[in-house]
């Protein structure tokens, strides 16, 4: 018998399993709205030119040996400098354990190992609905988790209340998986009002929060706006992790760089932590890639590059802000009769349209336009080009 053959073949990932059947149709007008990964205006991948710059200044001057287990030191510091601010106490102090990572997906990874050996009986809290991914890394790393609630379908908003009541409702010491900006797949972020109390709340029972932030800059355009919910945190004296990407916000999403951090109560803490958080990567992968860190590190190290990097950013950011004005005015001139403001309420890559899944799969099959079945459409593959063909057909399959 082959050795295999009781091997089953697993369920299609929903994001990536779109890209597959999208590769798969001929028709010349197919449009890719399932993977998050912004396309300039004409639905080309873009490189940053800092990005470019960097690169230049890269060729040539570095050799090709190991990085440390825990990754490039300099990258590190630019990166918790970019997410706690450069004036934070906490990252002057050396009280935070930090490693470069695999991006967000293996930051996340990485926290949850971390969890599964230091922190036994806490369950993760993990928002309805959610990036996907969340549930099978933590799964995968053995962990408990549960659902908090977050979005209401009624209002396609904030399920403020339900929320809060989950908080506290869950035993003390829990751990919440919080999107820092940009919440995936909603694009509904709870205000900075908001997160003062789901501060306050948390502190009451002692939670740990863990911050998904994979869209720093990418969702208002401004690095320091969209990190206003860990700063309101760690004014708050919360001591939390961190899960960073530079996929986004730099353009690096092949490059596989990002950082993880955990504030620590103190230096001496901060280095046990590190060093667990060492075993934990060496035995996975040994050492994280270089060429990412380094592109990374120079354009923050240098304020000139630095700079160029936040109007590009917000470059980004605006492009998507305006295809979310253009899809909205193109529905409604369509005849909808249905509410769409939520599409320029919502903010990030993505807008929960509220489609169901029936009519996500007549947008595939009908009008060739992919996107995941809950509905989720990636705002950075919608350019001036295809919206109206967009809206017509969302129209077409949401009468
Ligand atoms: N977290 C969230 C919420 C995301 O949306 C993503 C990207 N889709 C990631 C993490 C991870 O992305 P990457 O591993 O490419 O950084």
């Amino acid at each position: 018998m082959a050795r295999f053959a009781d091997v089953p073949e697993a369920p299609k990932d929903p994001i990536l399993g779109i890209s597959e059947l999208f590769l798969a149709d001929t028709s010349s007008d197919k449009m890719n709205l399932g993977v998050g990964a912004y396309r300039d205006d004409n639905g080309k991948p873009q490189v940053l030119k800092c990005v470019r710059e960097a690169e230049k200044r890269i060729a040539g001057n570095f050799n090709m040996e190991y990085l440390p287990t825990n990754g490039f030191k300099d990258f590190i510091k630019h990166s918790l400098d970019l997410a706690y601010g450069e004036d934070s106490e906490a990252v002057k102090s050396g009280s935070i354990a930090a490693v470069q990572s695999l991006s967000g997906t293996g930051s996340c990874r990485l926290l949850a190992e971390f969890q599964k050996r230091f922190m036994p009986g806490c369950t993760v809290y993990i928002s309805v609905p959610t990036w996907s991914n969340h549930h099978n890394i933590w799964r995968d790393a053995g962990c408990e988790q549960t659902t908090y609630r977050y979005y209401k379908e009624s209002t396609r908003g904030l399920d403020f209340e339900g929320m809060m009541e989950d908080i506290n409702n869950a035993p003390n010491g829990s751990m919440f998986l919080l999107h820092a900006c940009a919440h995936n797949p909603t694009g509904v972020d709870p205000s900075a009002e908001q997160w003062r109390e789901i501060s306050k709340a948390m502190k009451a029972k002692n939670h740990f929060a863990f911050f998904d932030m994979a869209y720093q800059g990418f969702a208002s355009g401004d690095c320091v706006r969209d990190a206003q919910s860990i700063r309101i945190f760690a004014e708050d004296g919360h001591k939390f992790a961190l899960a960073q990407s530079f996929a986004k916000n730099m353009g690096l999403y092949g490059q596989r760089i990002g950082t993880v951090s955990v504030m620590c109560e103190d230096k001496a803490e901060a280095v046990r932590v590190e060093s667990q958080l060492k075993v934990i990567a060496r035995a996975m992968y040994s050492n994280p890639p270089m060429h990412g860190a380094l592109i990374a590190s120079t354009i923050l190290g240098d304020p000139a590059l630095k700079a160029q990097w936040y109007v590009e950013v917000k470059e980004m950011a605006d492009r998507i802000i305006t295809m979310r004005t253009l899809l909205r005015k193109h529905l409604e001139d369509s005849g909808s009769k249905l509410p769409w403001q939520h599409v320029t309420d919502q903010i990030g890559m993505f807008c929960y349209s509220g489609m169901a899944p029936e009519q996500v799969d007549k947008l595939r099959t009908d009008h060739h336009i992919y996107m995941t079945r809950n509905g989720r459409i990636s705002m950075a593959g919608v350019t001036s080009g295809n919206v109206e063909r967009l809206a017509k057909a969302m129209h077409e399959v949401t009468k």
